[in-house]
């Protein structure tokens, strides 16, 4: 299974696609989370993204392109992958499109997932994440221990640094701005399902499935 998400940030990507991953036995490649741990550790390519980030604004294209082919070449993306975060402009779609022609590789679909903006902010202001393994949570929804640990990994729950409101706001506009014309553009490629990200968490997994069913069918 070769897929992209996409969708603003907040849409339920990141939680959406690692259950697919783990369903489908292929890794899910979040470029958000590689940089985080880039900045974590401050490597090279996390000292160049982390003004990007902290300002809510995306990495530059060159940065984003050299990281997903290296990824992509390495073995457990034989089988299959799923992007998150990635791409995010038109020339990142290119590269990708021409990376994947290079190796004789189709994408099986591209998910995209809508949400209102209101929505979309009240999730992300209320969002919290492990600092180790990335798993959300939710402190209205879907609230982390009383000790603040992991459930999966025992590692520090908090909120991302890029998850205040004036962050948030700028993210938006970016992903107006730059990623929303990806929909258009794998619109006229016949790869994209739309997927109403409003719904619950096991809802819009079942949506996908179904959706991704009807695709095989008519392929
Ligand atoms: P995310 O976790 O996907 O919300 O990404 C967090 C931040 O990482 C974004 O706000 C960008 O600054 C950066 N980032 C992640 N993926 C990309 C990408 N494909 N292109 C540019 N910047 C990115």
């Amino acid at each position: 299974m070769r897929l992209i998400f996409l969708g603003p940030p907040g849409s339920g990507k990141g939680t959406q696609a690692t259950l697919l991953a783990e369903q489908e036995g292929v890794p899910k490649i979040s470029t958000g989370d590689i940089l985080r741990e880039a900045v974590r550790r401050r490597s090279p390519l996390g000292l160049q993204a982390k003004a990007y980030m902290d300002a809510g604004e995306l990495v530059p294209d060159r940065v984003m392109i050299g990281l997903i082919g290296q990824r992509l070449r390495e073995g457990d993306c034989a089988a299959g992958f799923i992007l998150d975060g990635f791409p995010r402009t038109l020339p990142q779609a290119q590269e990708l499109e021409a990376i994947l022609e290079d190796r004789g590789i189709e994408l099986d679909a591209v998910v995209n997932l809508d949400v209102d903006h209101e929505v979309l902010l009240d999730r992300l202001l209320t969002r919290l994440v492990c600092g180790e393994c990335g798993q959300v949570y939710n402190s209205q929804t879907d609230p982390p221990p009383e000790d603040q640990r992991c459930m999966k990994c025992g590692g520090r729950i908090e909120s991302r640094t890029d998850d205040d409101q004036e962050t948030l706001e700028k993210r938006l506009s970016v992903f107006e701005k730059q990623t929303r014309p990806l929909k258009a553009y794998y619109a006229g490629h016949g790869q994209l399902v739309e997927i109403d990200g409003g719904q619950s968490i096991p809802e819009v997994h079942q949506a996908i499935l179904a959706a991704l069913r009807r695709l095989k069918h008519l392929q």
